[in-house]
């Protein structure tokens, strides 16, 4: 592969490297810099339908090849992956405007991790058989689903690209995937590699362009028969309105308003260091950071300066500085959101602790996408600014007075993602984890991920589970045979 980027990217379609059939590119824009860099394929329903030919074409070798060969070729793509690493990082950072380091210590590195995490997975997948003594056996053959549509968000590019693509492939499916129009470059580095790694043309497509045009020409397909769609709230509920009364089959990985609960006991200086990551991580711009801080009373003021202090001293920067802690936000569009929420929480009688301001660093990057990291008081459960999704360097804090009251306020959104608890009472904990509404629950700890878990939201967070078992599950369709004895 070589690692310089072409102006203009090109859609990976049956093994080939084309301009979109309409010939119409968007702007690609690097956040750091505001400078536009490249041209990302306006792709339509006309790619769609050549990217789903193709596919097609590929479907019954790739589905009927044996899972020692899906293992040893996702594996390859694992280990160019990693060979690539320093050129991945580098493209992943111009791209999204994340510290270089994060892209190197775990964008690439978990990139790899799930195709190589996959590739063993469907080694070991097997279904359930159920006898019934003396008169039949029932086994379940779980079969690839065909061509399945894997659509992903701008936070986490190729980590999340690949989290969908490689349990597809793994499964025998033949892929067509969307990345966000806004970060496009490593999913095209990954379509070479792809070709370098030796996977077959046609098993996995990969076009660019909006949701609305691209995305939306996916999702209609009648012959893409699954959606795993990772992204917004309002995305995902226009997405599930269409492909409902298709009947495909749907897994919905979307917004979060997680709570961060934190009890007197907790371990302080663990709990302050990873708090600061929870909350300010990628920008804050991470699915599961936790942006409502909720502080058991006693301890609420020695909280909030602390922890105002520390925040004060993150290092916005260029993305590319090794001294950098936060980078730039991903778009003007998404900055101008985050700044709106900033400017909302104010009138809703917010009190701002320390942010609140867009930053402007000298150089490189004056013309970039900046917010200082914000901290926000004095706002009930209630607000706006506690309700919705911000996604952004921004949280709020909230005191509470008993482990009821905790609860109360942290099921207090429509959206149910993920949540952390702070406390040395580990049976405190545990009530507390079963009470929470939300597909995830960390105790002392966040962002500990282990592949093999079932990953996923309740309420307005989503449908479905990805992760190990479940997301094999479901690419793949589960068919049952009764045999009767003889
Ligand atoms: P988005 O919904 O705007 O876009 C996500 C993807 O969907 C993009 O590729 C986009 O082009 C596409 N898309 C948009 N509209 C579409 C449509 N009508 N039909 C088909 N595709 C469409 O989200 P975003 O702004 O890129 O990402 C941020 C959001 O993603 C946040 O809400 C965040 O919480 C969520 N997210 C969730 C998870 C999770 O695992 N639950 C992980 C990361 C991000």
């Amino acid at each position: 592969m070589h690692p310089d980027i072409p102006y203009h990217l090109e859609n990976y379609v049956g093994g080939y490297f084309i301009a979109p059939l309409s010939s119409r590119f968007i702007d690609n824009v690097n956040p750091a810099t505001g400078a536009v860099y490249g041209q990302v394929p306006d792709s339509g329903e006309a790619d769609v339908e050549l990217a789903v030919t193709e596919a097609e074409k590929a479907f019954p070798a790739w589905s009927a090849s044996s899972p020692e060969k899906r293992f040893a070729i996702l594996n390859r793509i694992a280990d160019l992956i990693d060979q690539y690493l320093p050129a991945l990082a580098a493209a992943e950072s111009n791209d999204n405007g994340k510290p270089l380091w994060l892209s190197t210590e775990v964008d690439i590195p978990r990139a790899s991790s799930n195709f190589r995490f996959f590739a063993t997975g469907i080694m070991h997948f097997a279904s359930e058989s159920h006898n019934q003594e003396g008169h039949s056996v029932n086994f379940t053959l779980r079969q690839p689903i065909g061509i399945v549509g894997c659509i992903s968000p701008w936070n986490l590019p190729l980590y999340l690209f690949t989290w969908k693509i490689a349990p597809a492939l793994a499964a025998g499916n033949c892929v067509i995937a969307k990345p966000s129009e806004v970060t496009p470059v490593t999913a095209f580095l990954l379509g070479k590699i792809c070709k370098e790694a030796g996977l077959p043309d046609g098993v996995l497509n990969i076009l660019h362009g909006t949701g609305p045009s691209c995305g939306e020409a996916i999702v209609r397909h009648p012959r893409i028969k699954a959606i795993s769609f990772t992204g917004s709230t309002r995305a995902g509920a226009h997405i599930a309105s269409v492909a409902a009364p298709m009947f495909k089959k749907l897994s919905l990985e979307l917004g979060g308003k997680n709570p961060t609960i934190i009890f007197a006991d907790a371990d302080w200086d663990k709990m302050m260091s990873t708090v600061i990551r929870s909350s300010f991580s990628n920008q804050g711009q991470i699915c599961l950071c936790g942006s409502r801080i909720l502080i058991e009373e006693s301890i609420y003021v020695q909280f909030k300066f602390e922890f105002v202090e520390r925040v004060r001293q993150i290092r916005i920067g260029d993305p590319l500085d090794p001294g950098s802690r936060q980078g730039a936000i991903v778009s003007q569009l998404h900055f101008d959101k985050i700044m709106g929420c900033i400017a909302l929480a104010r009138e809703e009688g917010g009190r701002i602790l320390c942010g609140g301001n867009a930053y402007k660093p000298e150089g490189r990057c004056a013309n970039g996408y900046f917010i200082e990291p914000t901290v926000i008081e004095n706002l009930g459960p209630q607000c706006q600014t506690n309700r919705e999704e911000i996604f952004g360097p921004v949280v709020t804090l909230q005191p509470f007075r008993s482990a009821e009251e905790a609860i109360e306020l942290a099921n207090a959104t429509d959206y149910g993602l993920a949540a952390s608890i702070w406390t040395q009472d580990i049976s405190r904990a545990n009530q507390l984890a079963q009470k929470i509404q939300s597909g995830i629950v960390w105790i002392n700890c966040w962002l500990q991920r282990d592949l093999r878990t079932p990953f996923g939201g309740v309420k307005n967070s989503g449908v479905g589970r990805e992760g190990g078992w479940e997301a094999l599950r479901f690419f793949t369709e589960p068919k049952n045979v009764c045999i009767q004895y003889a």
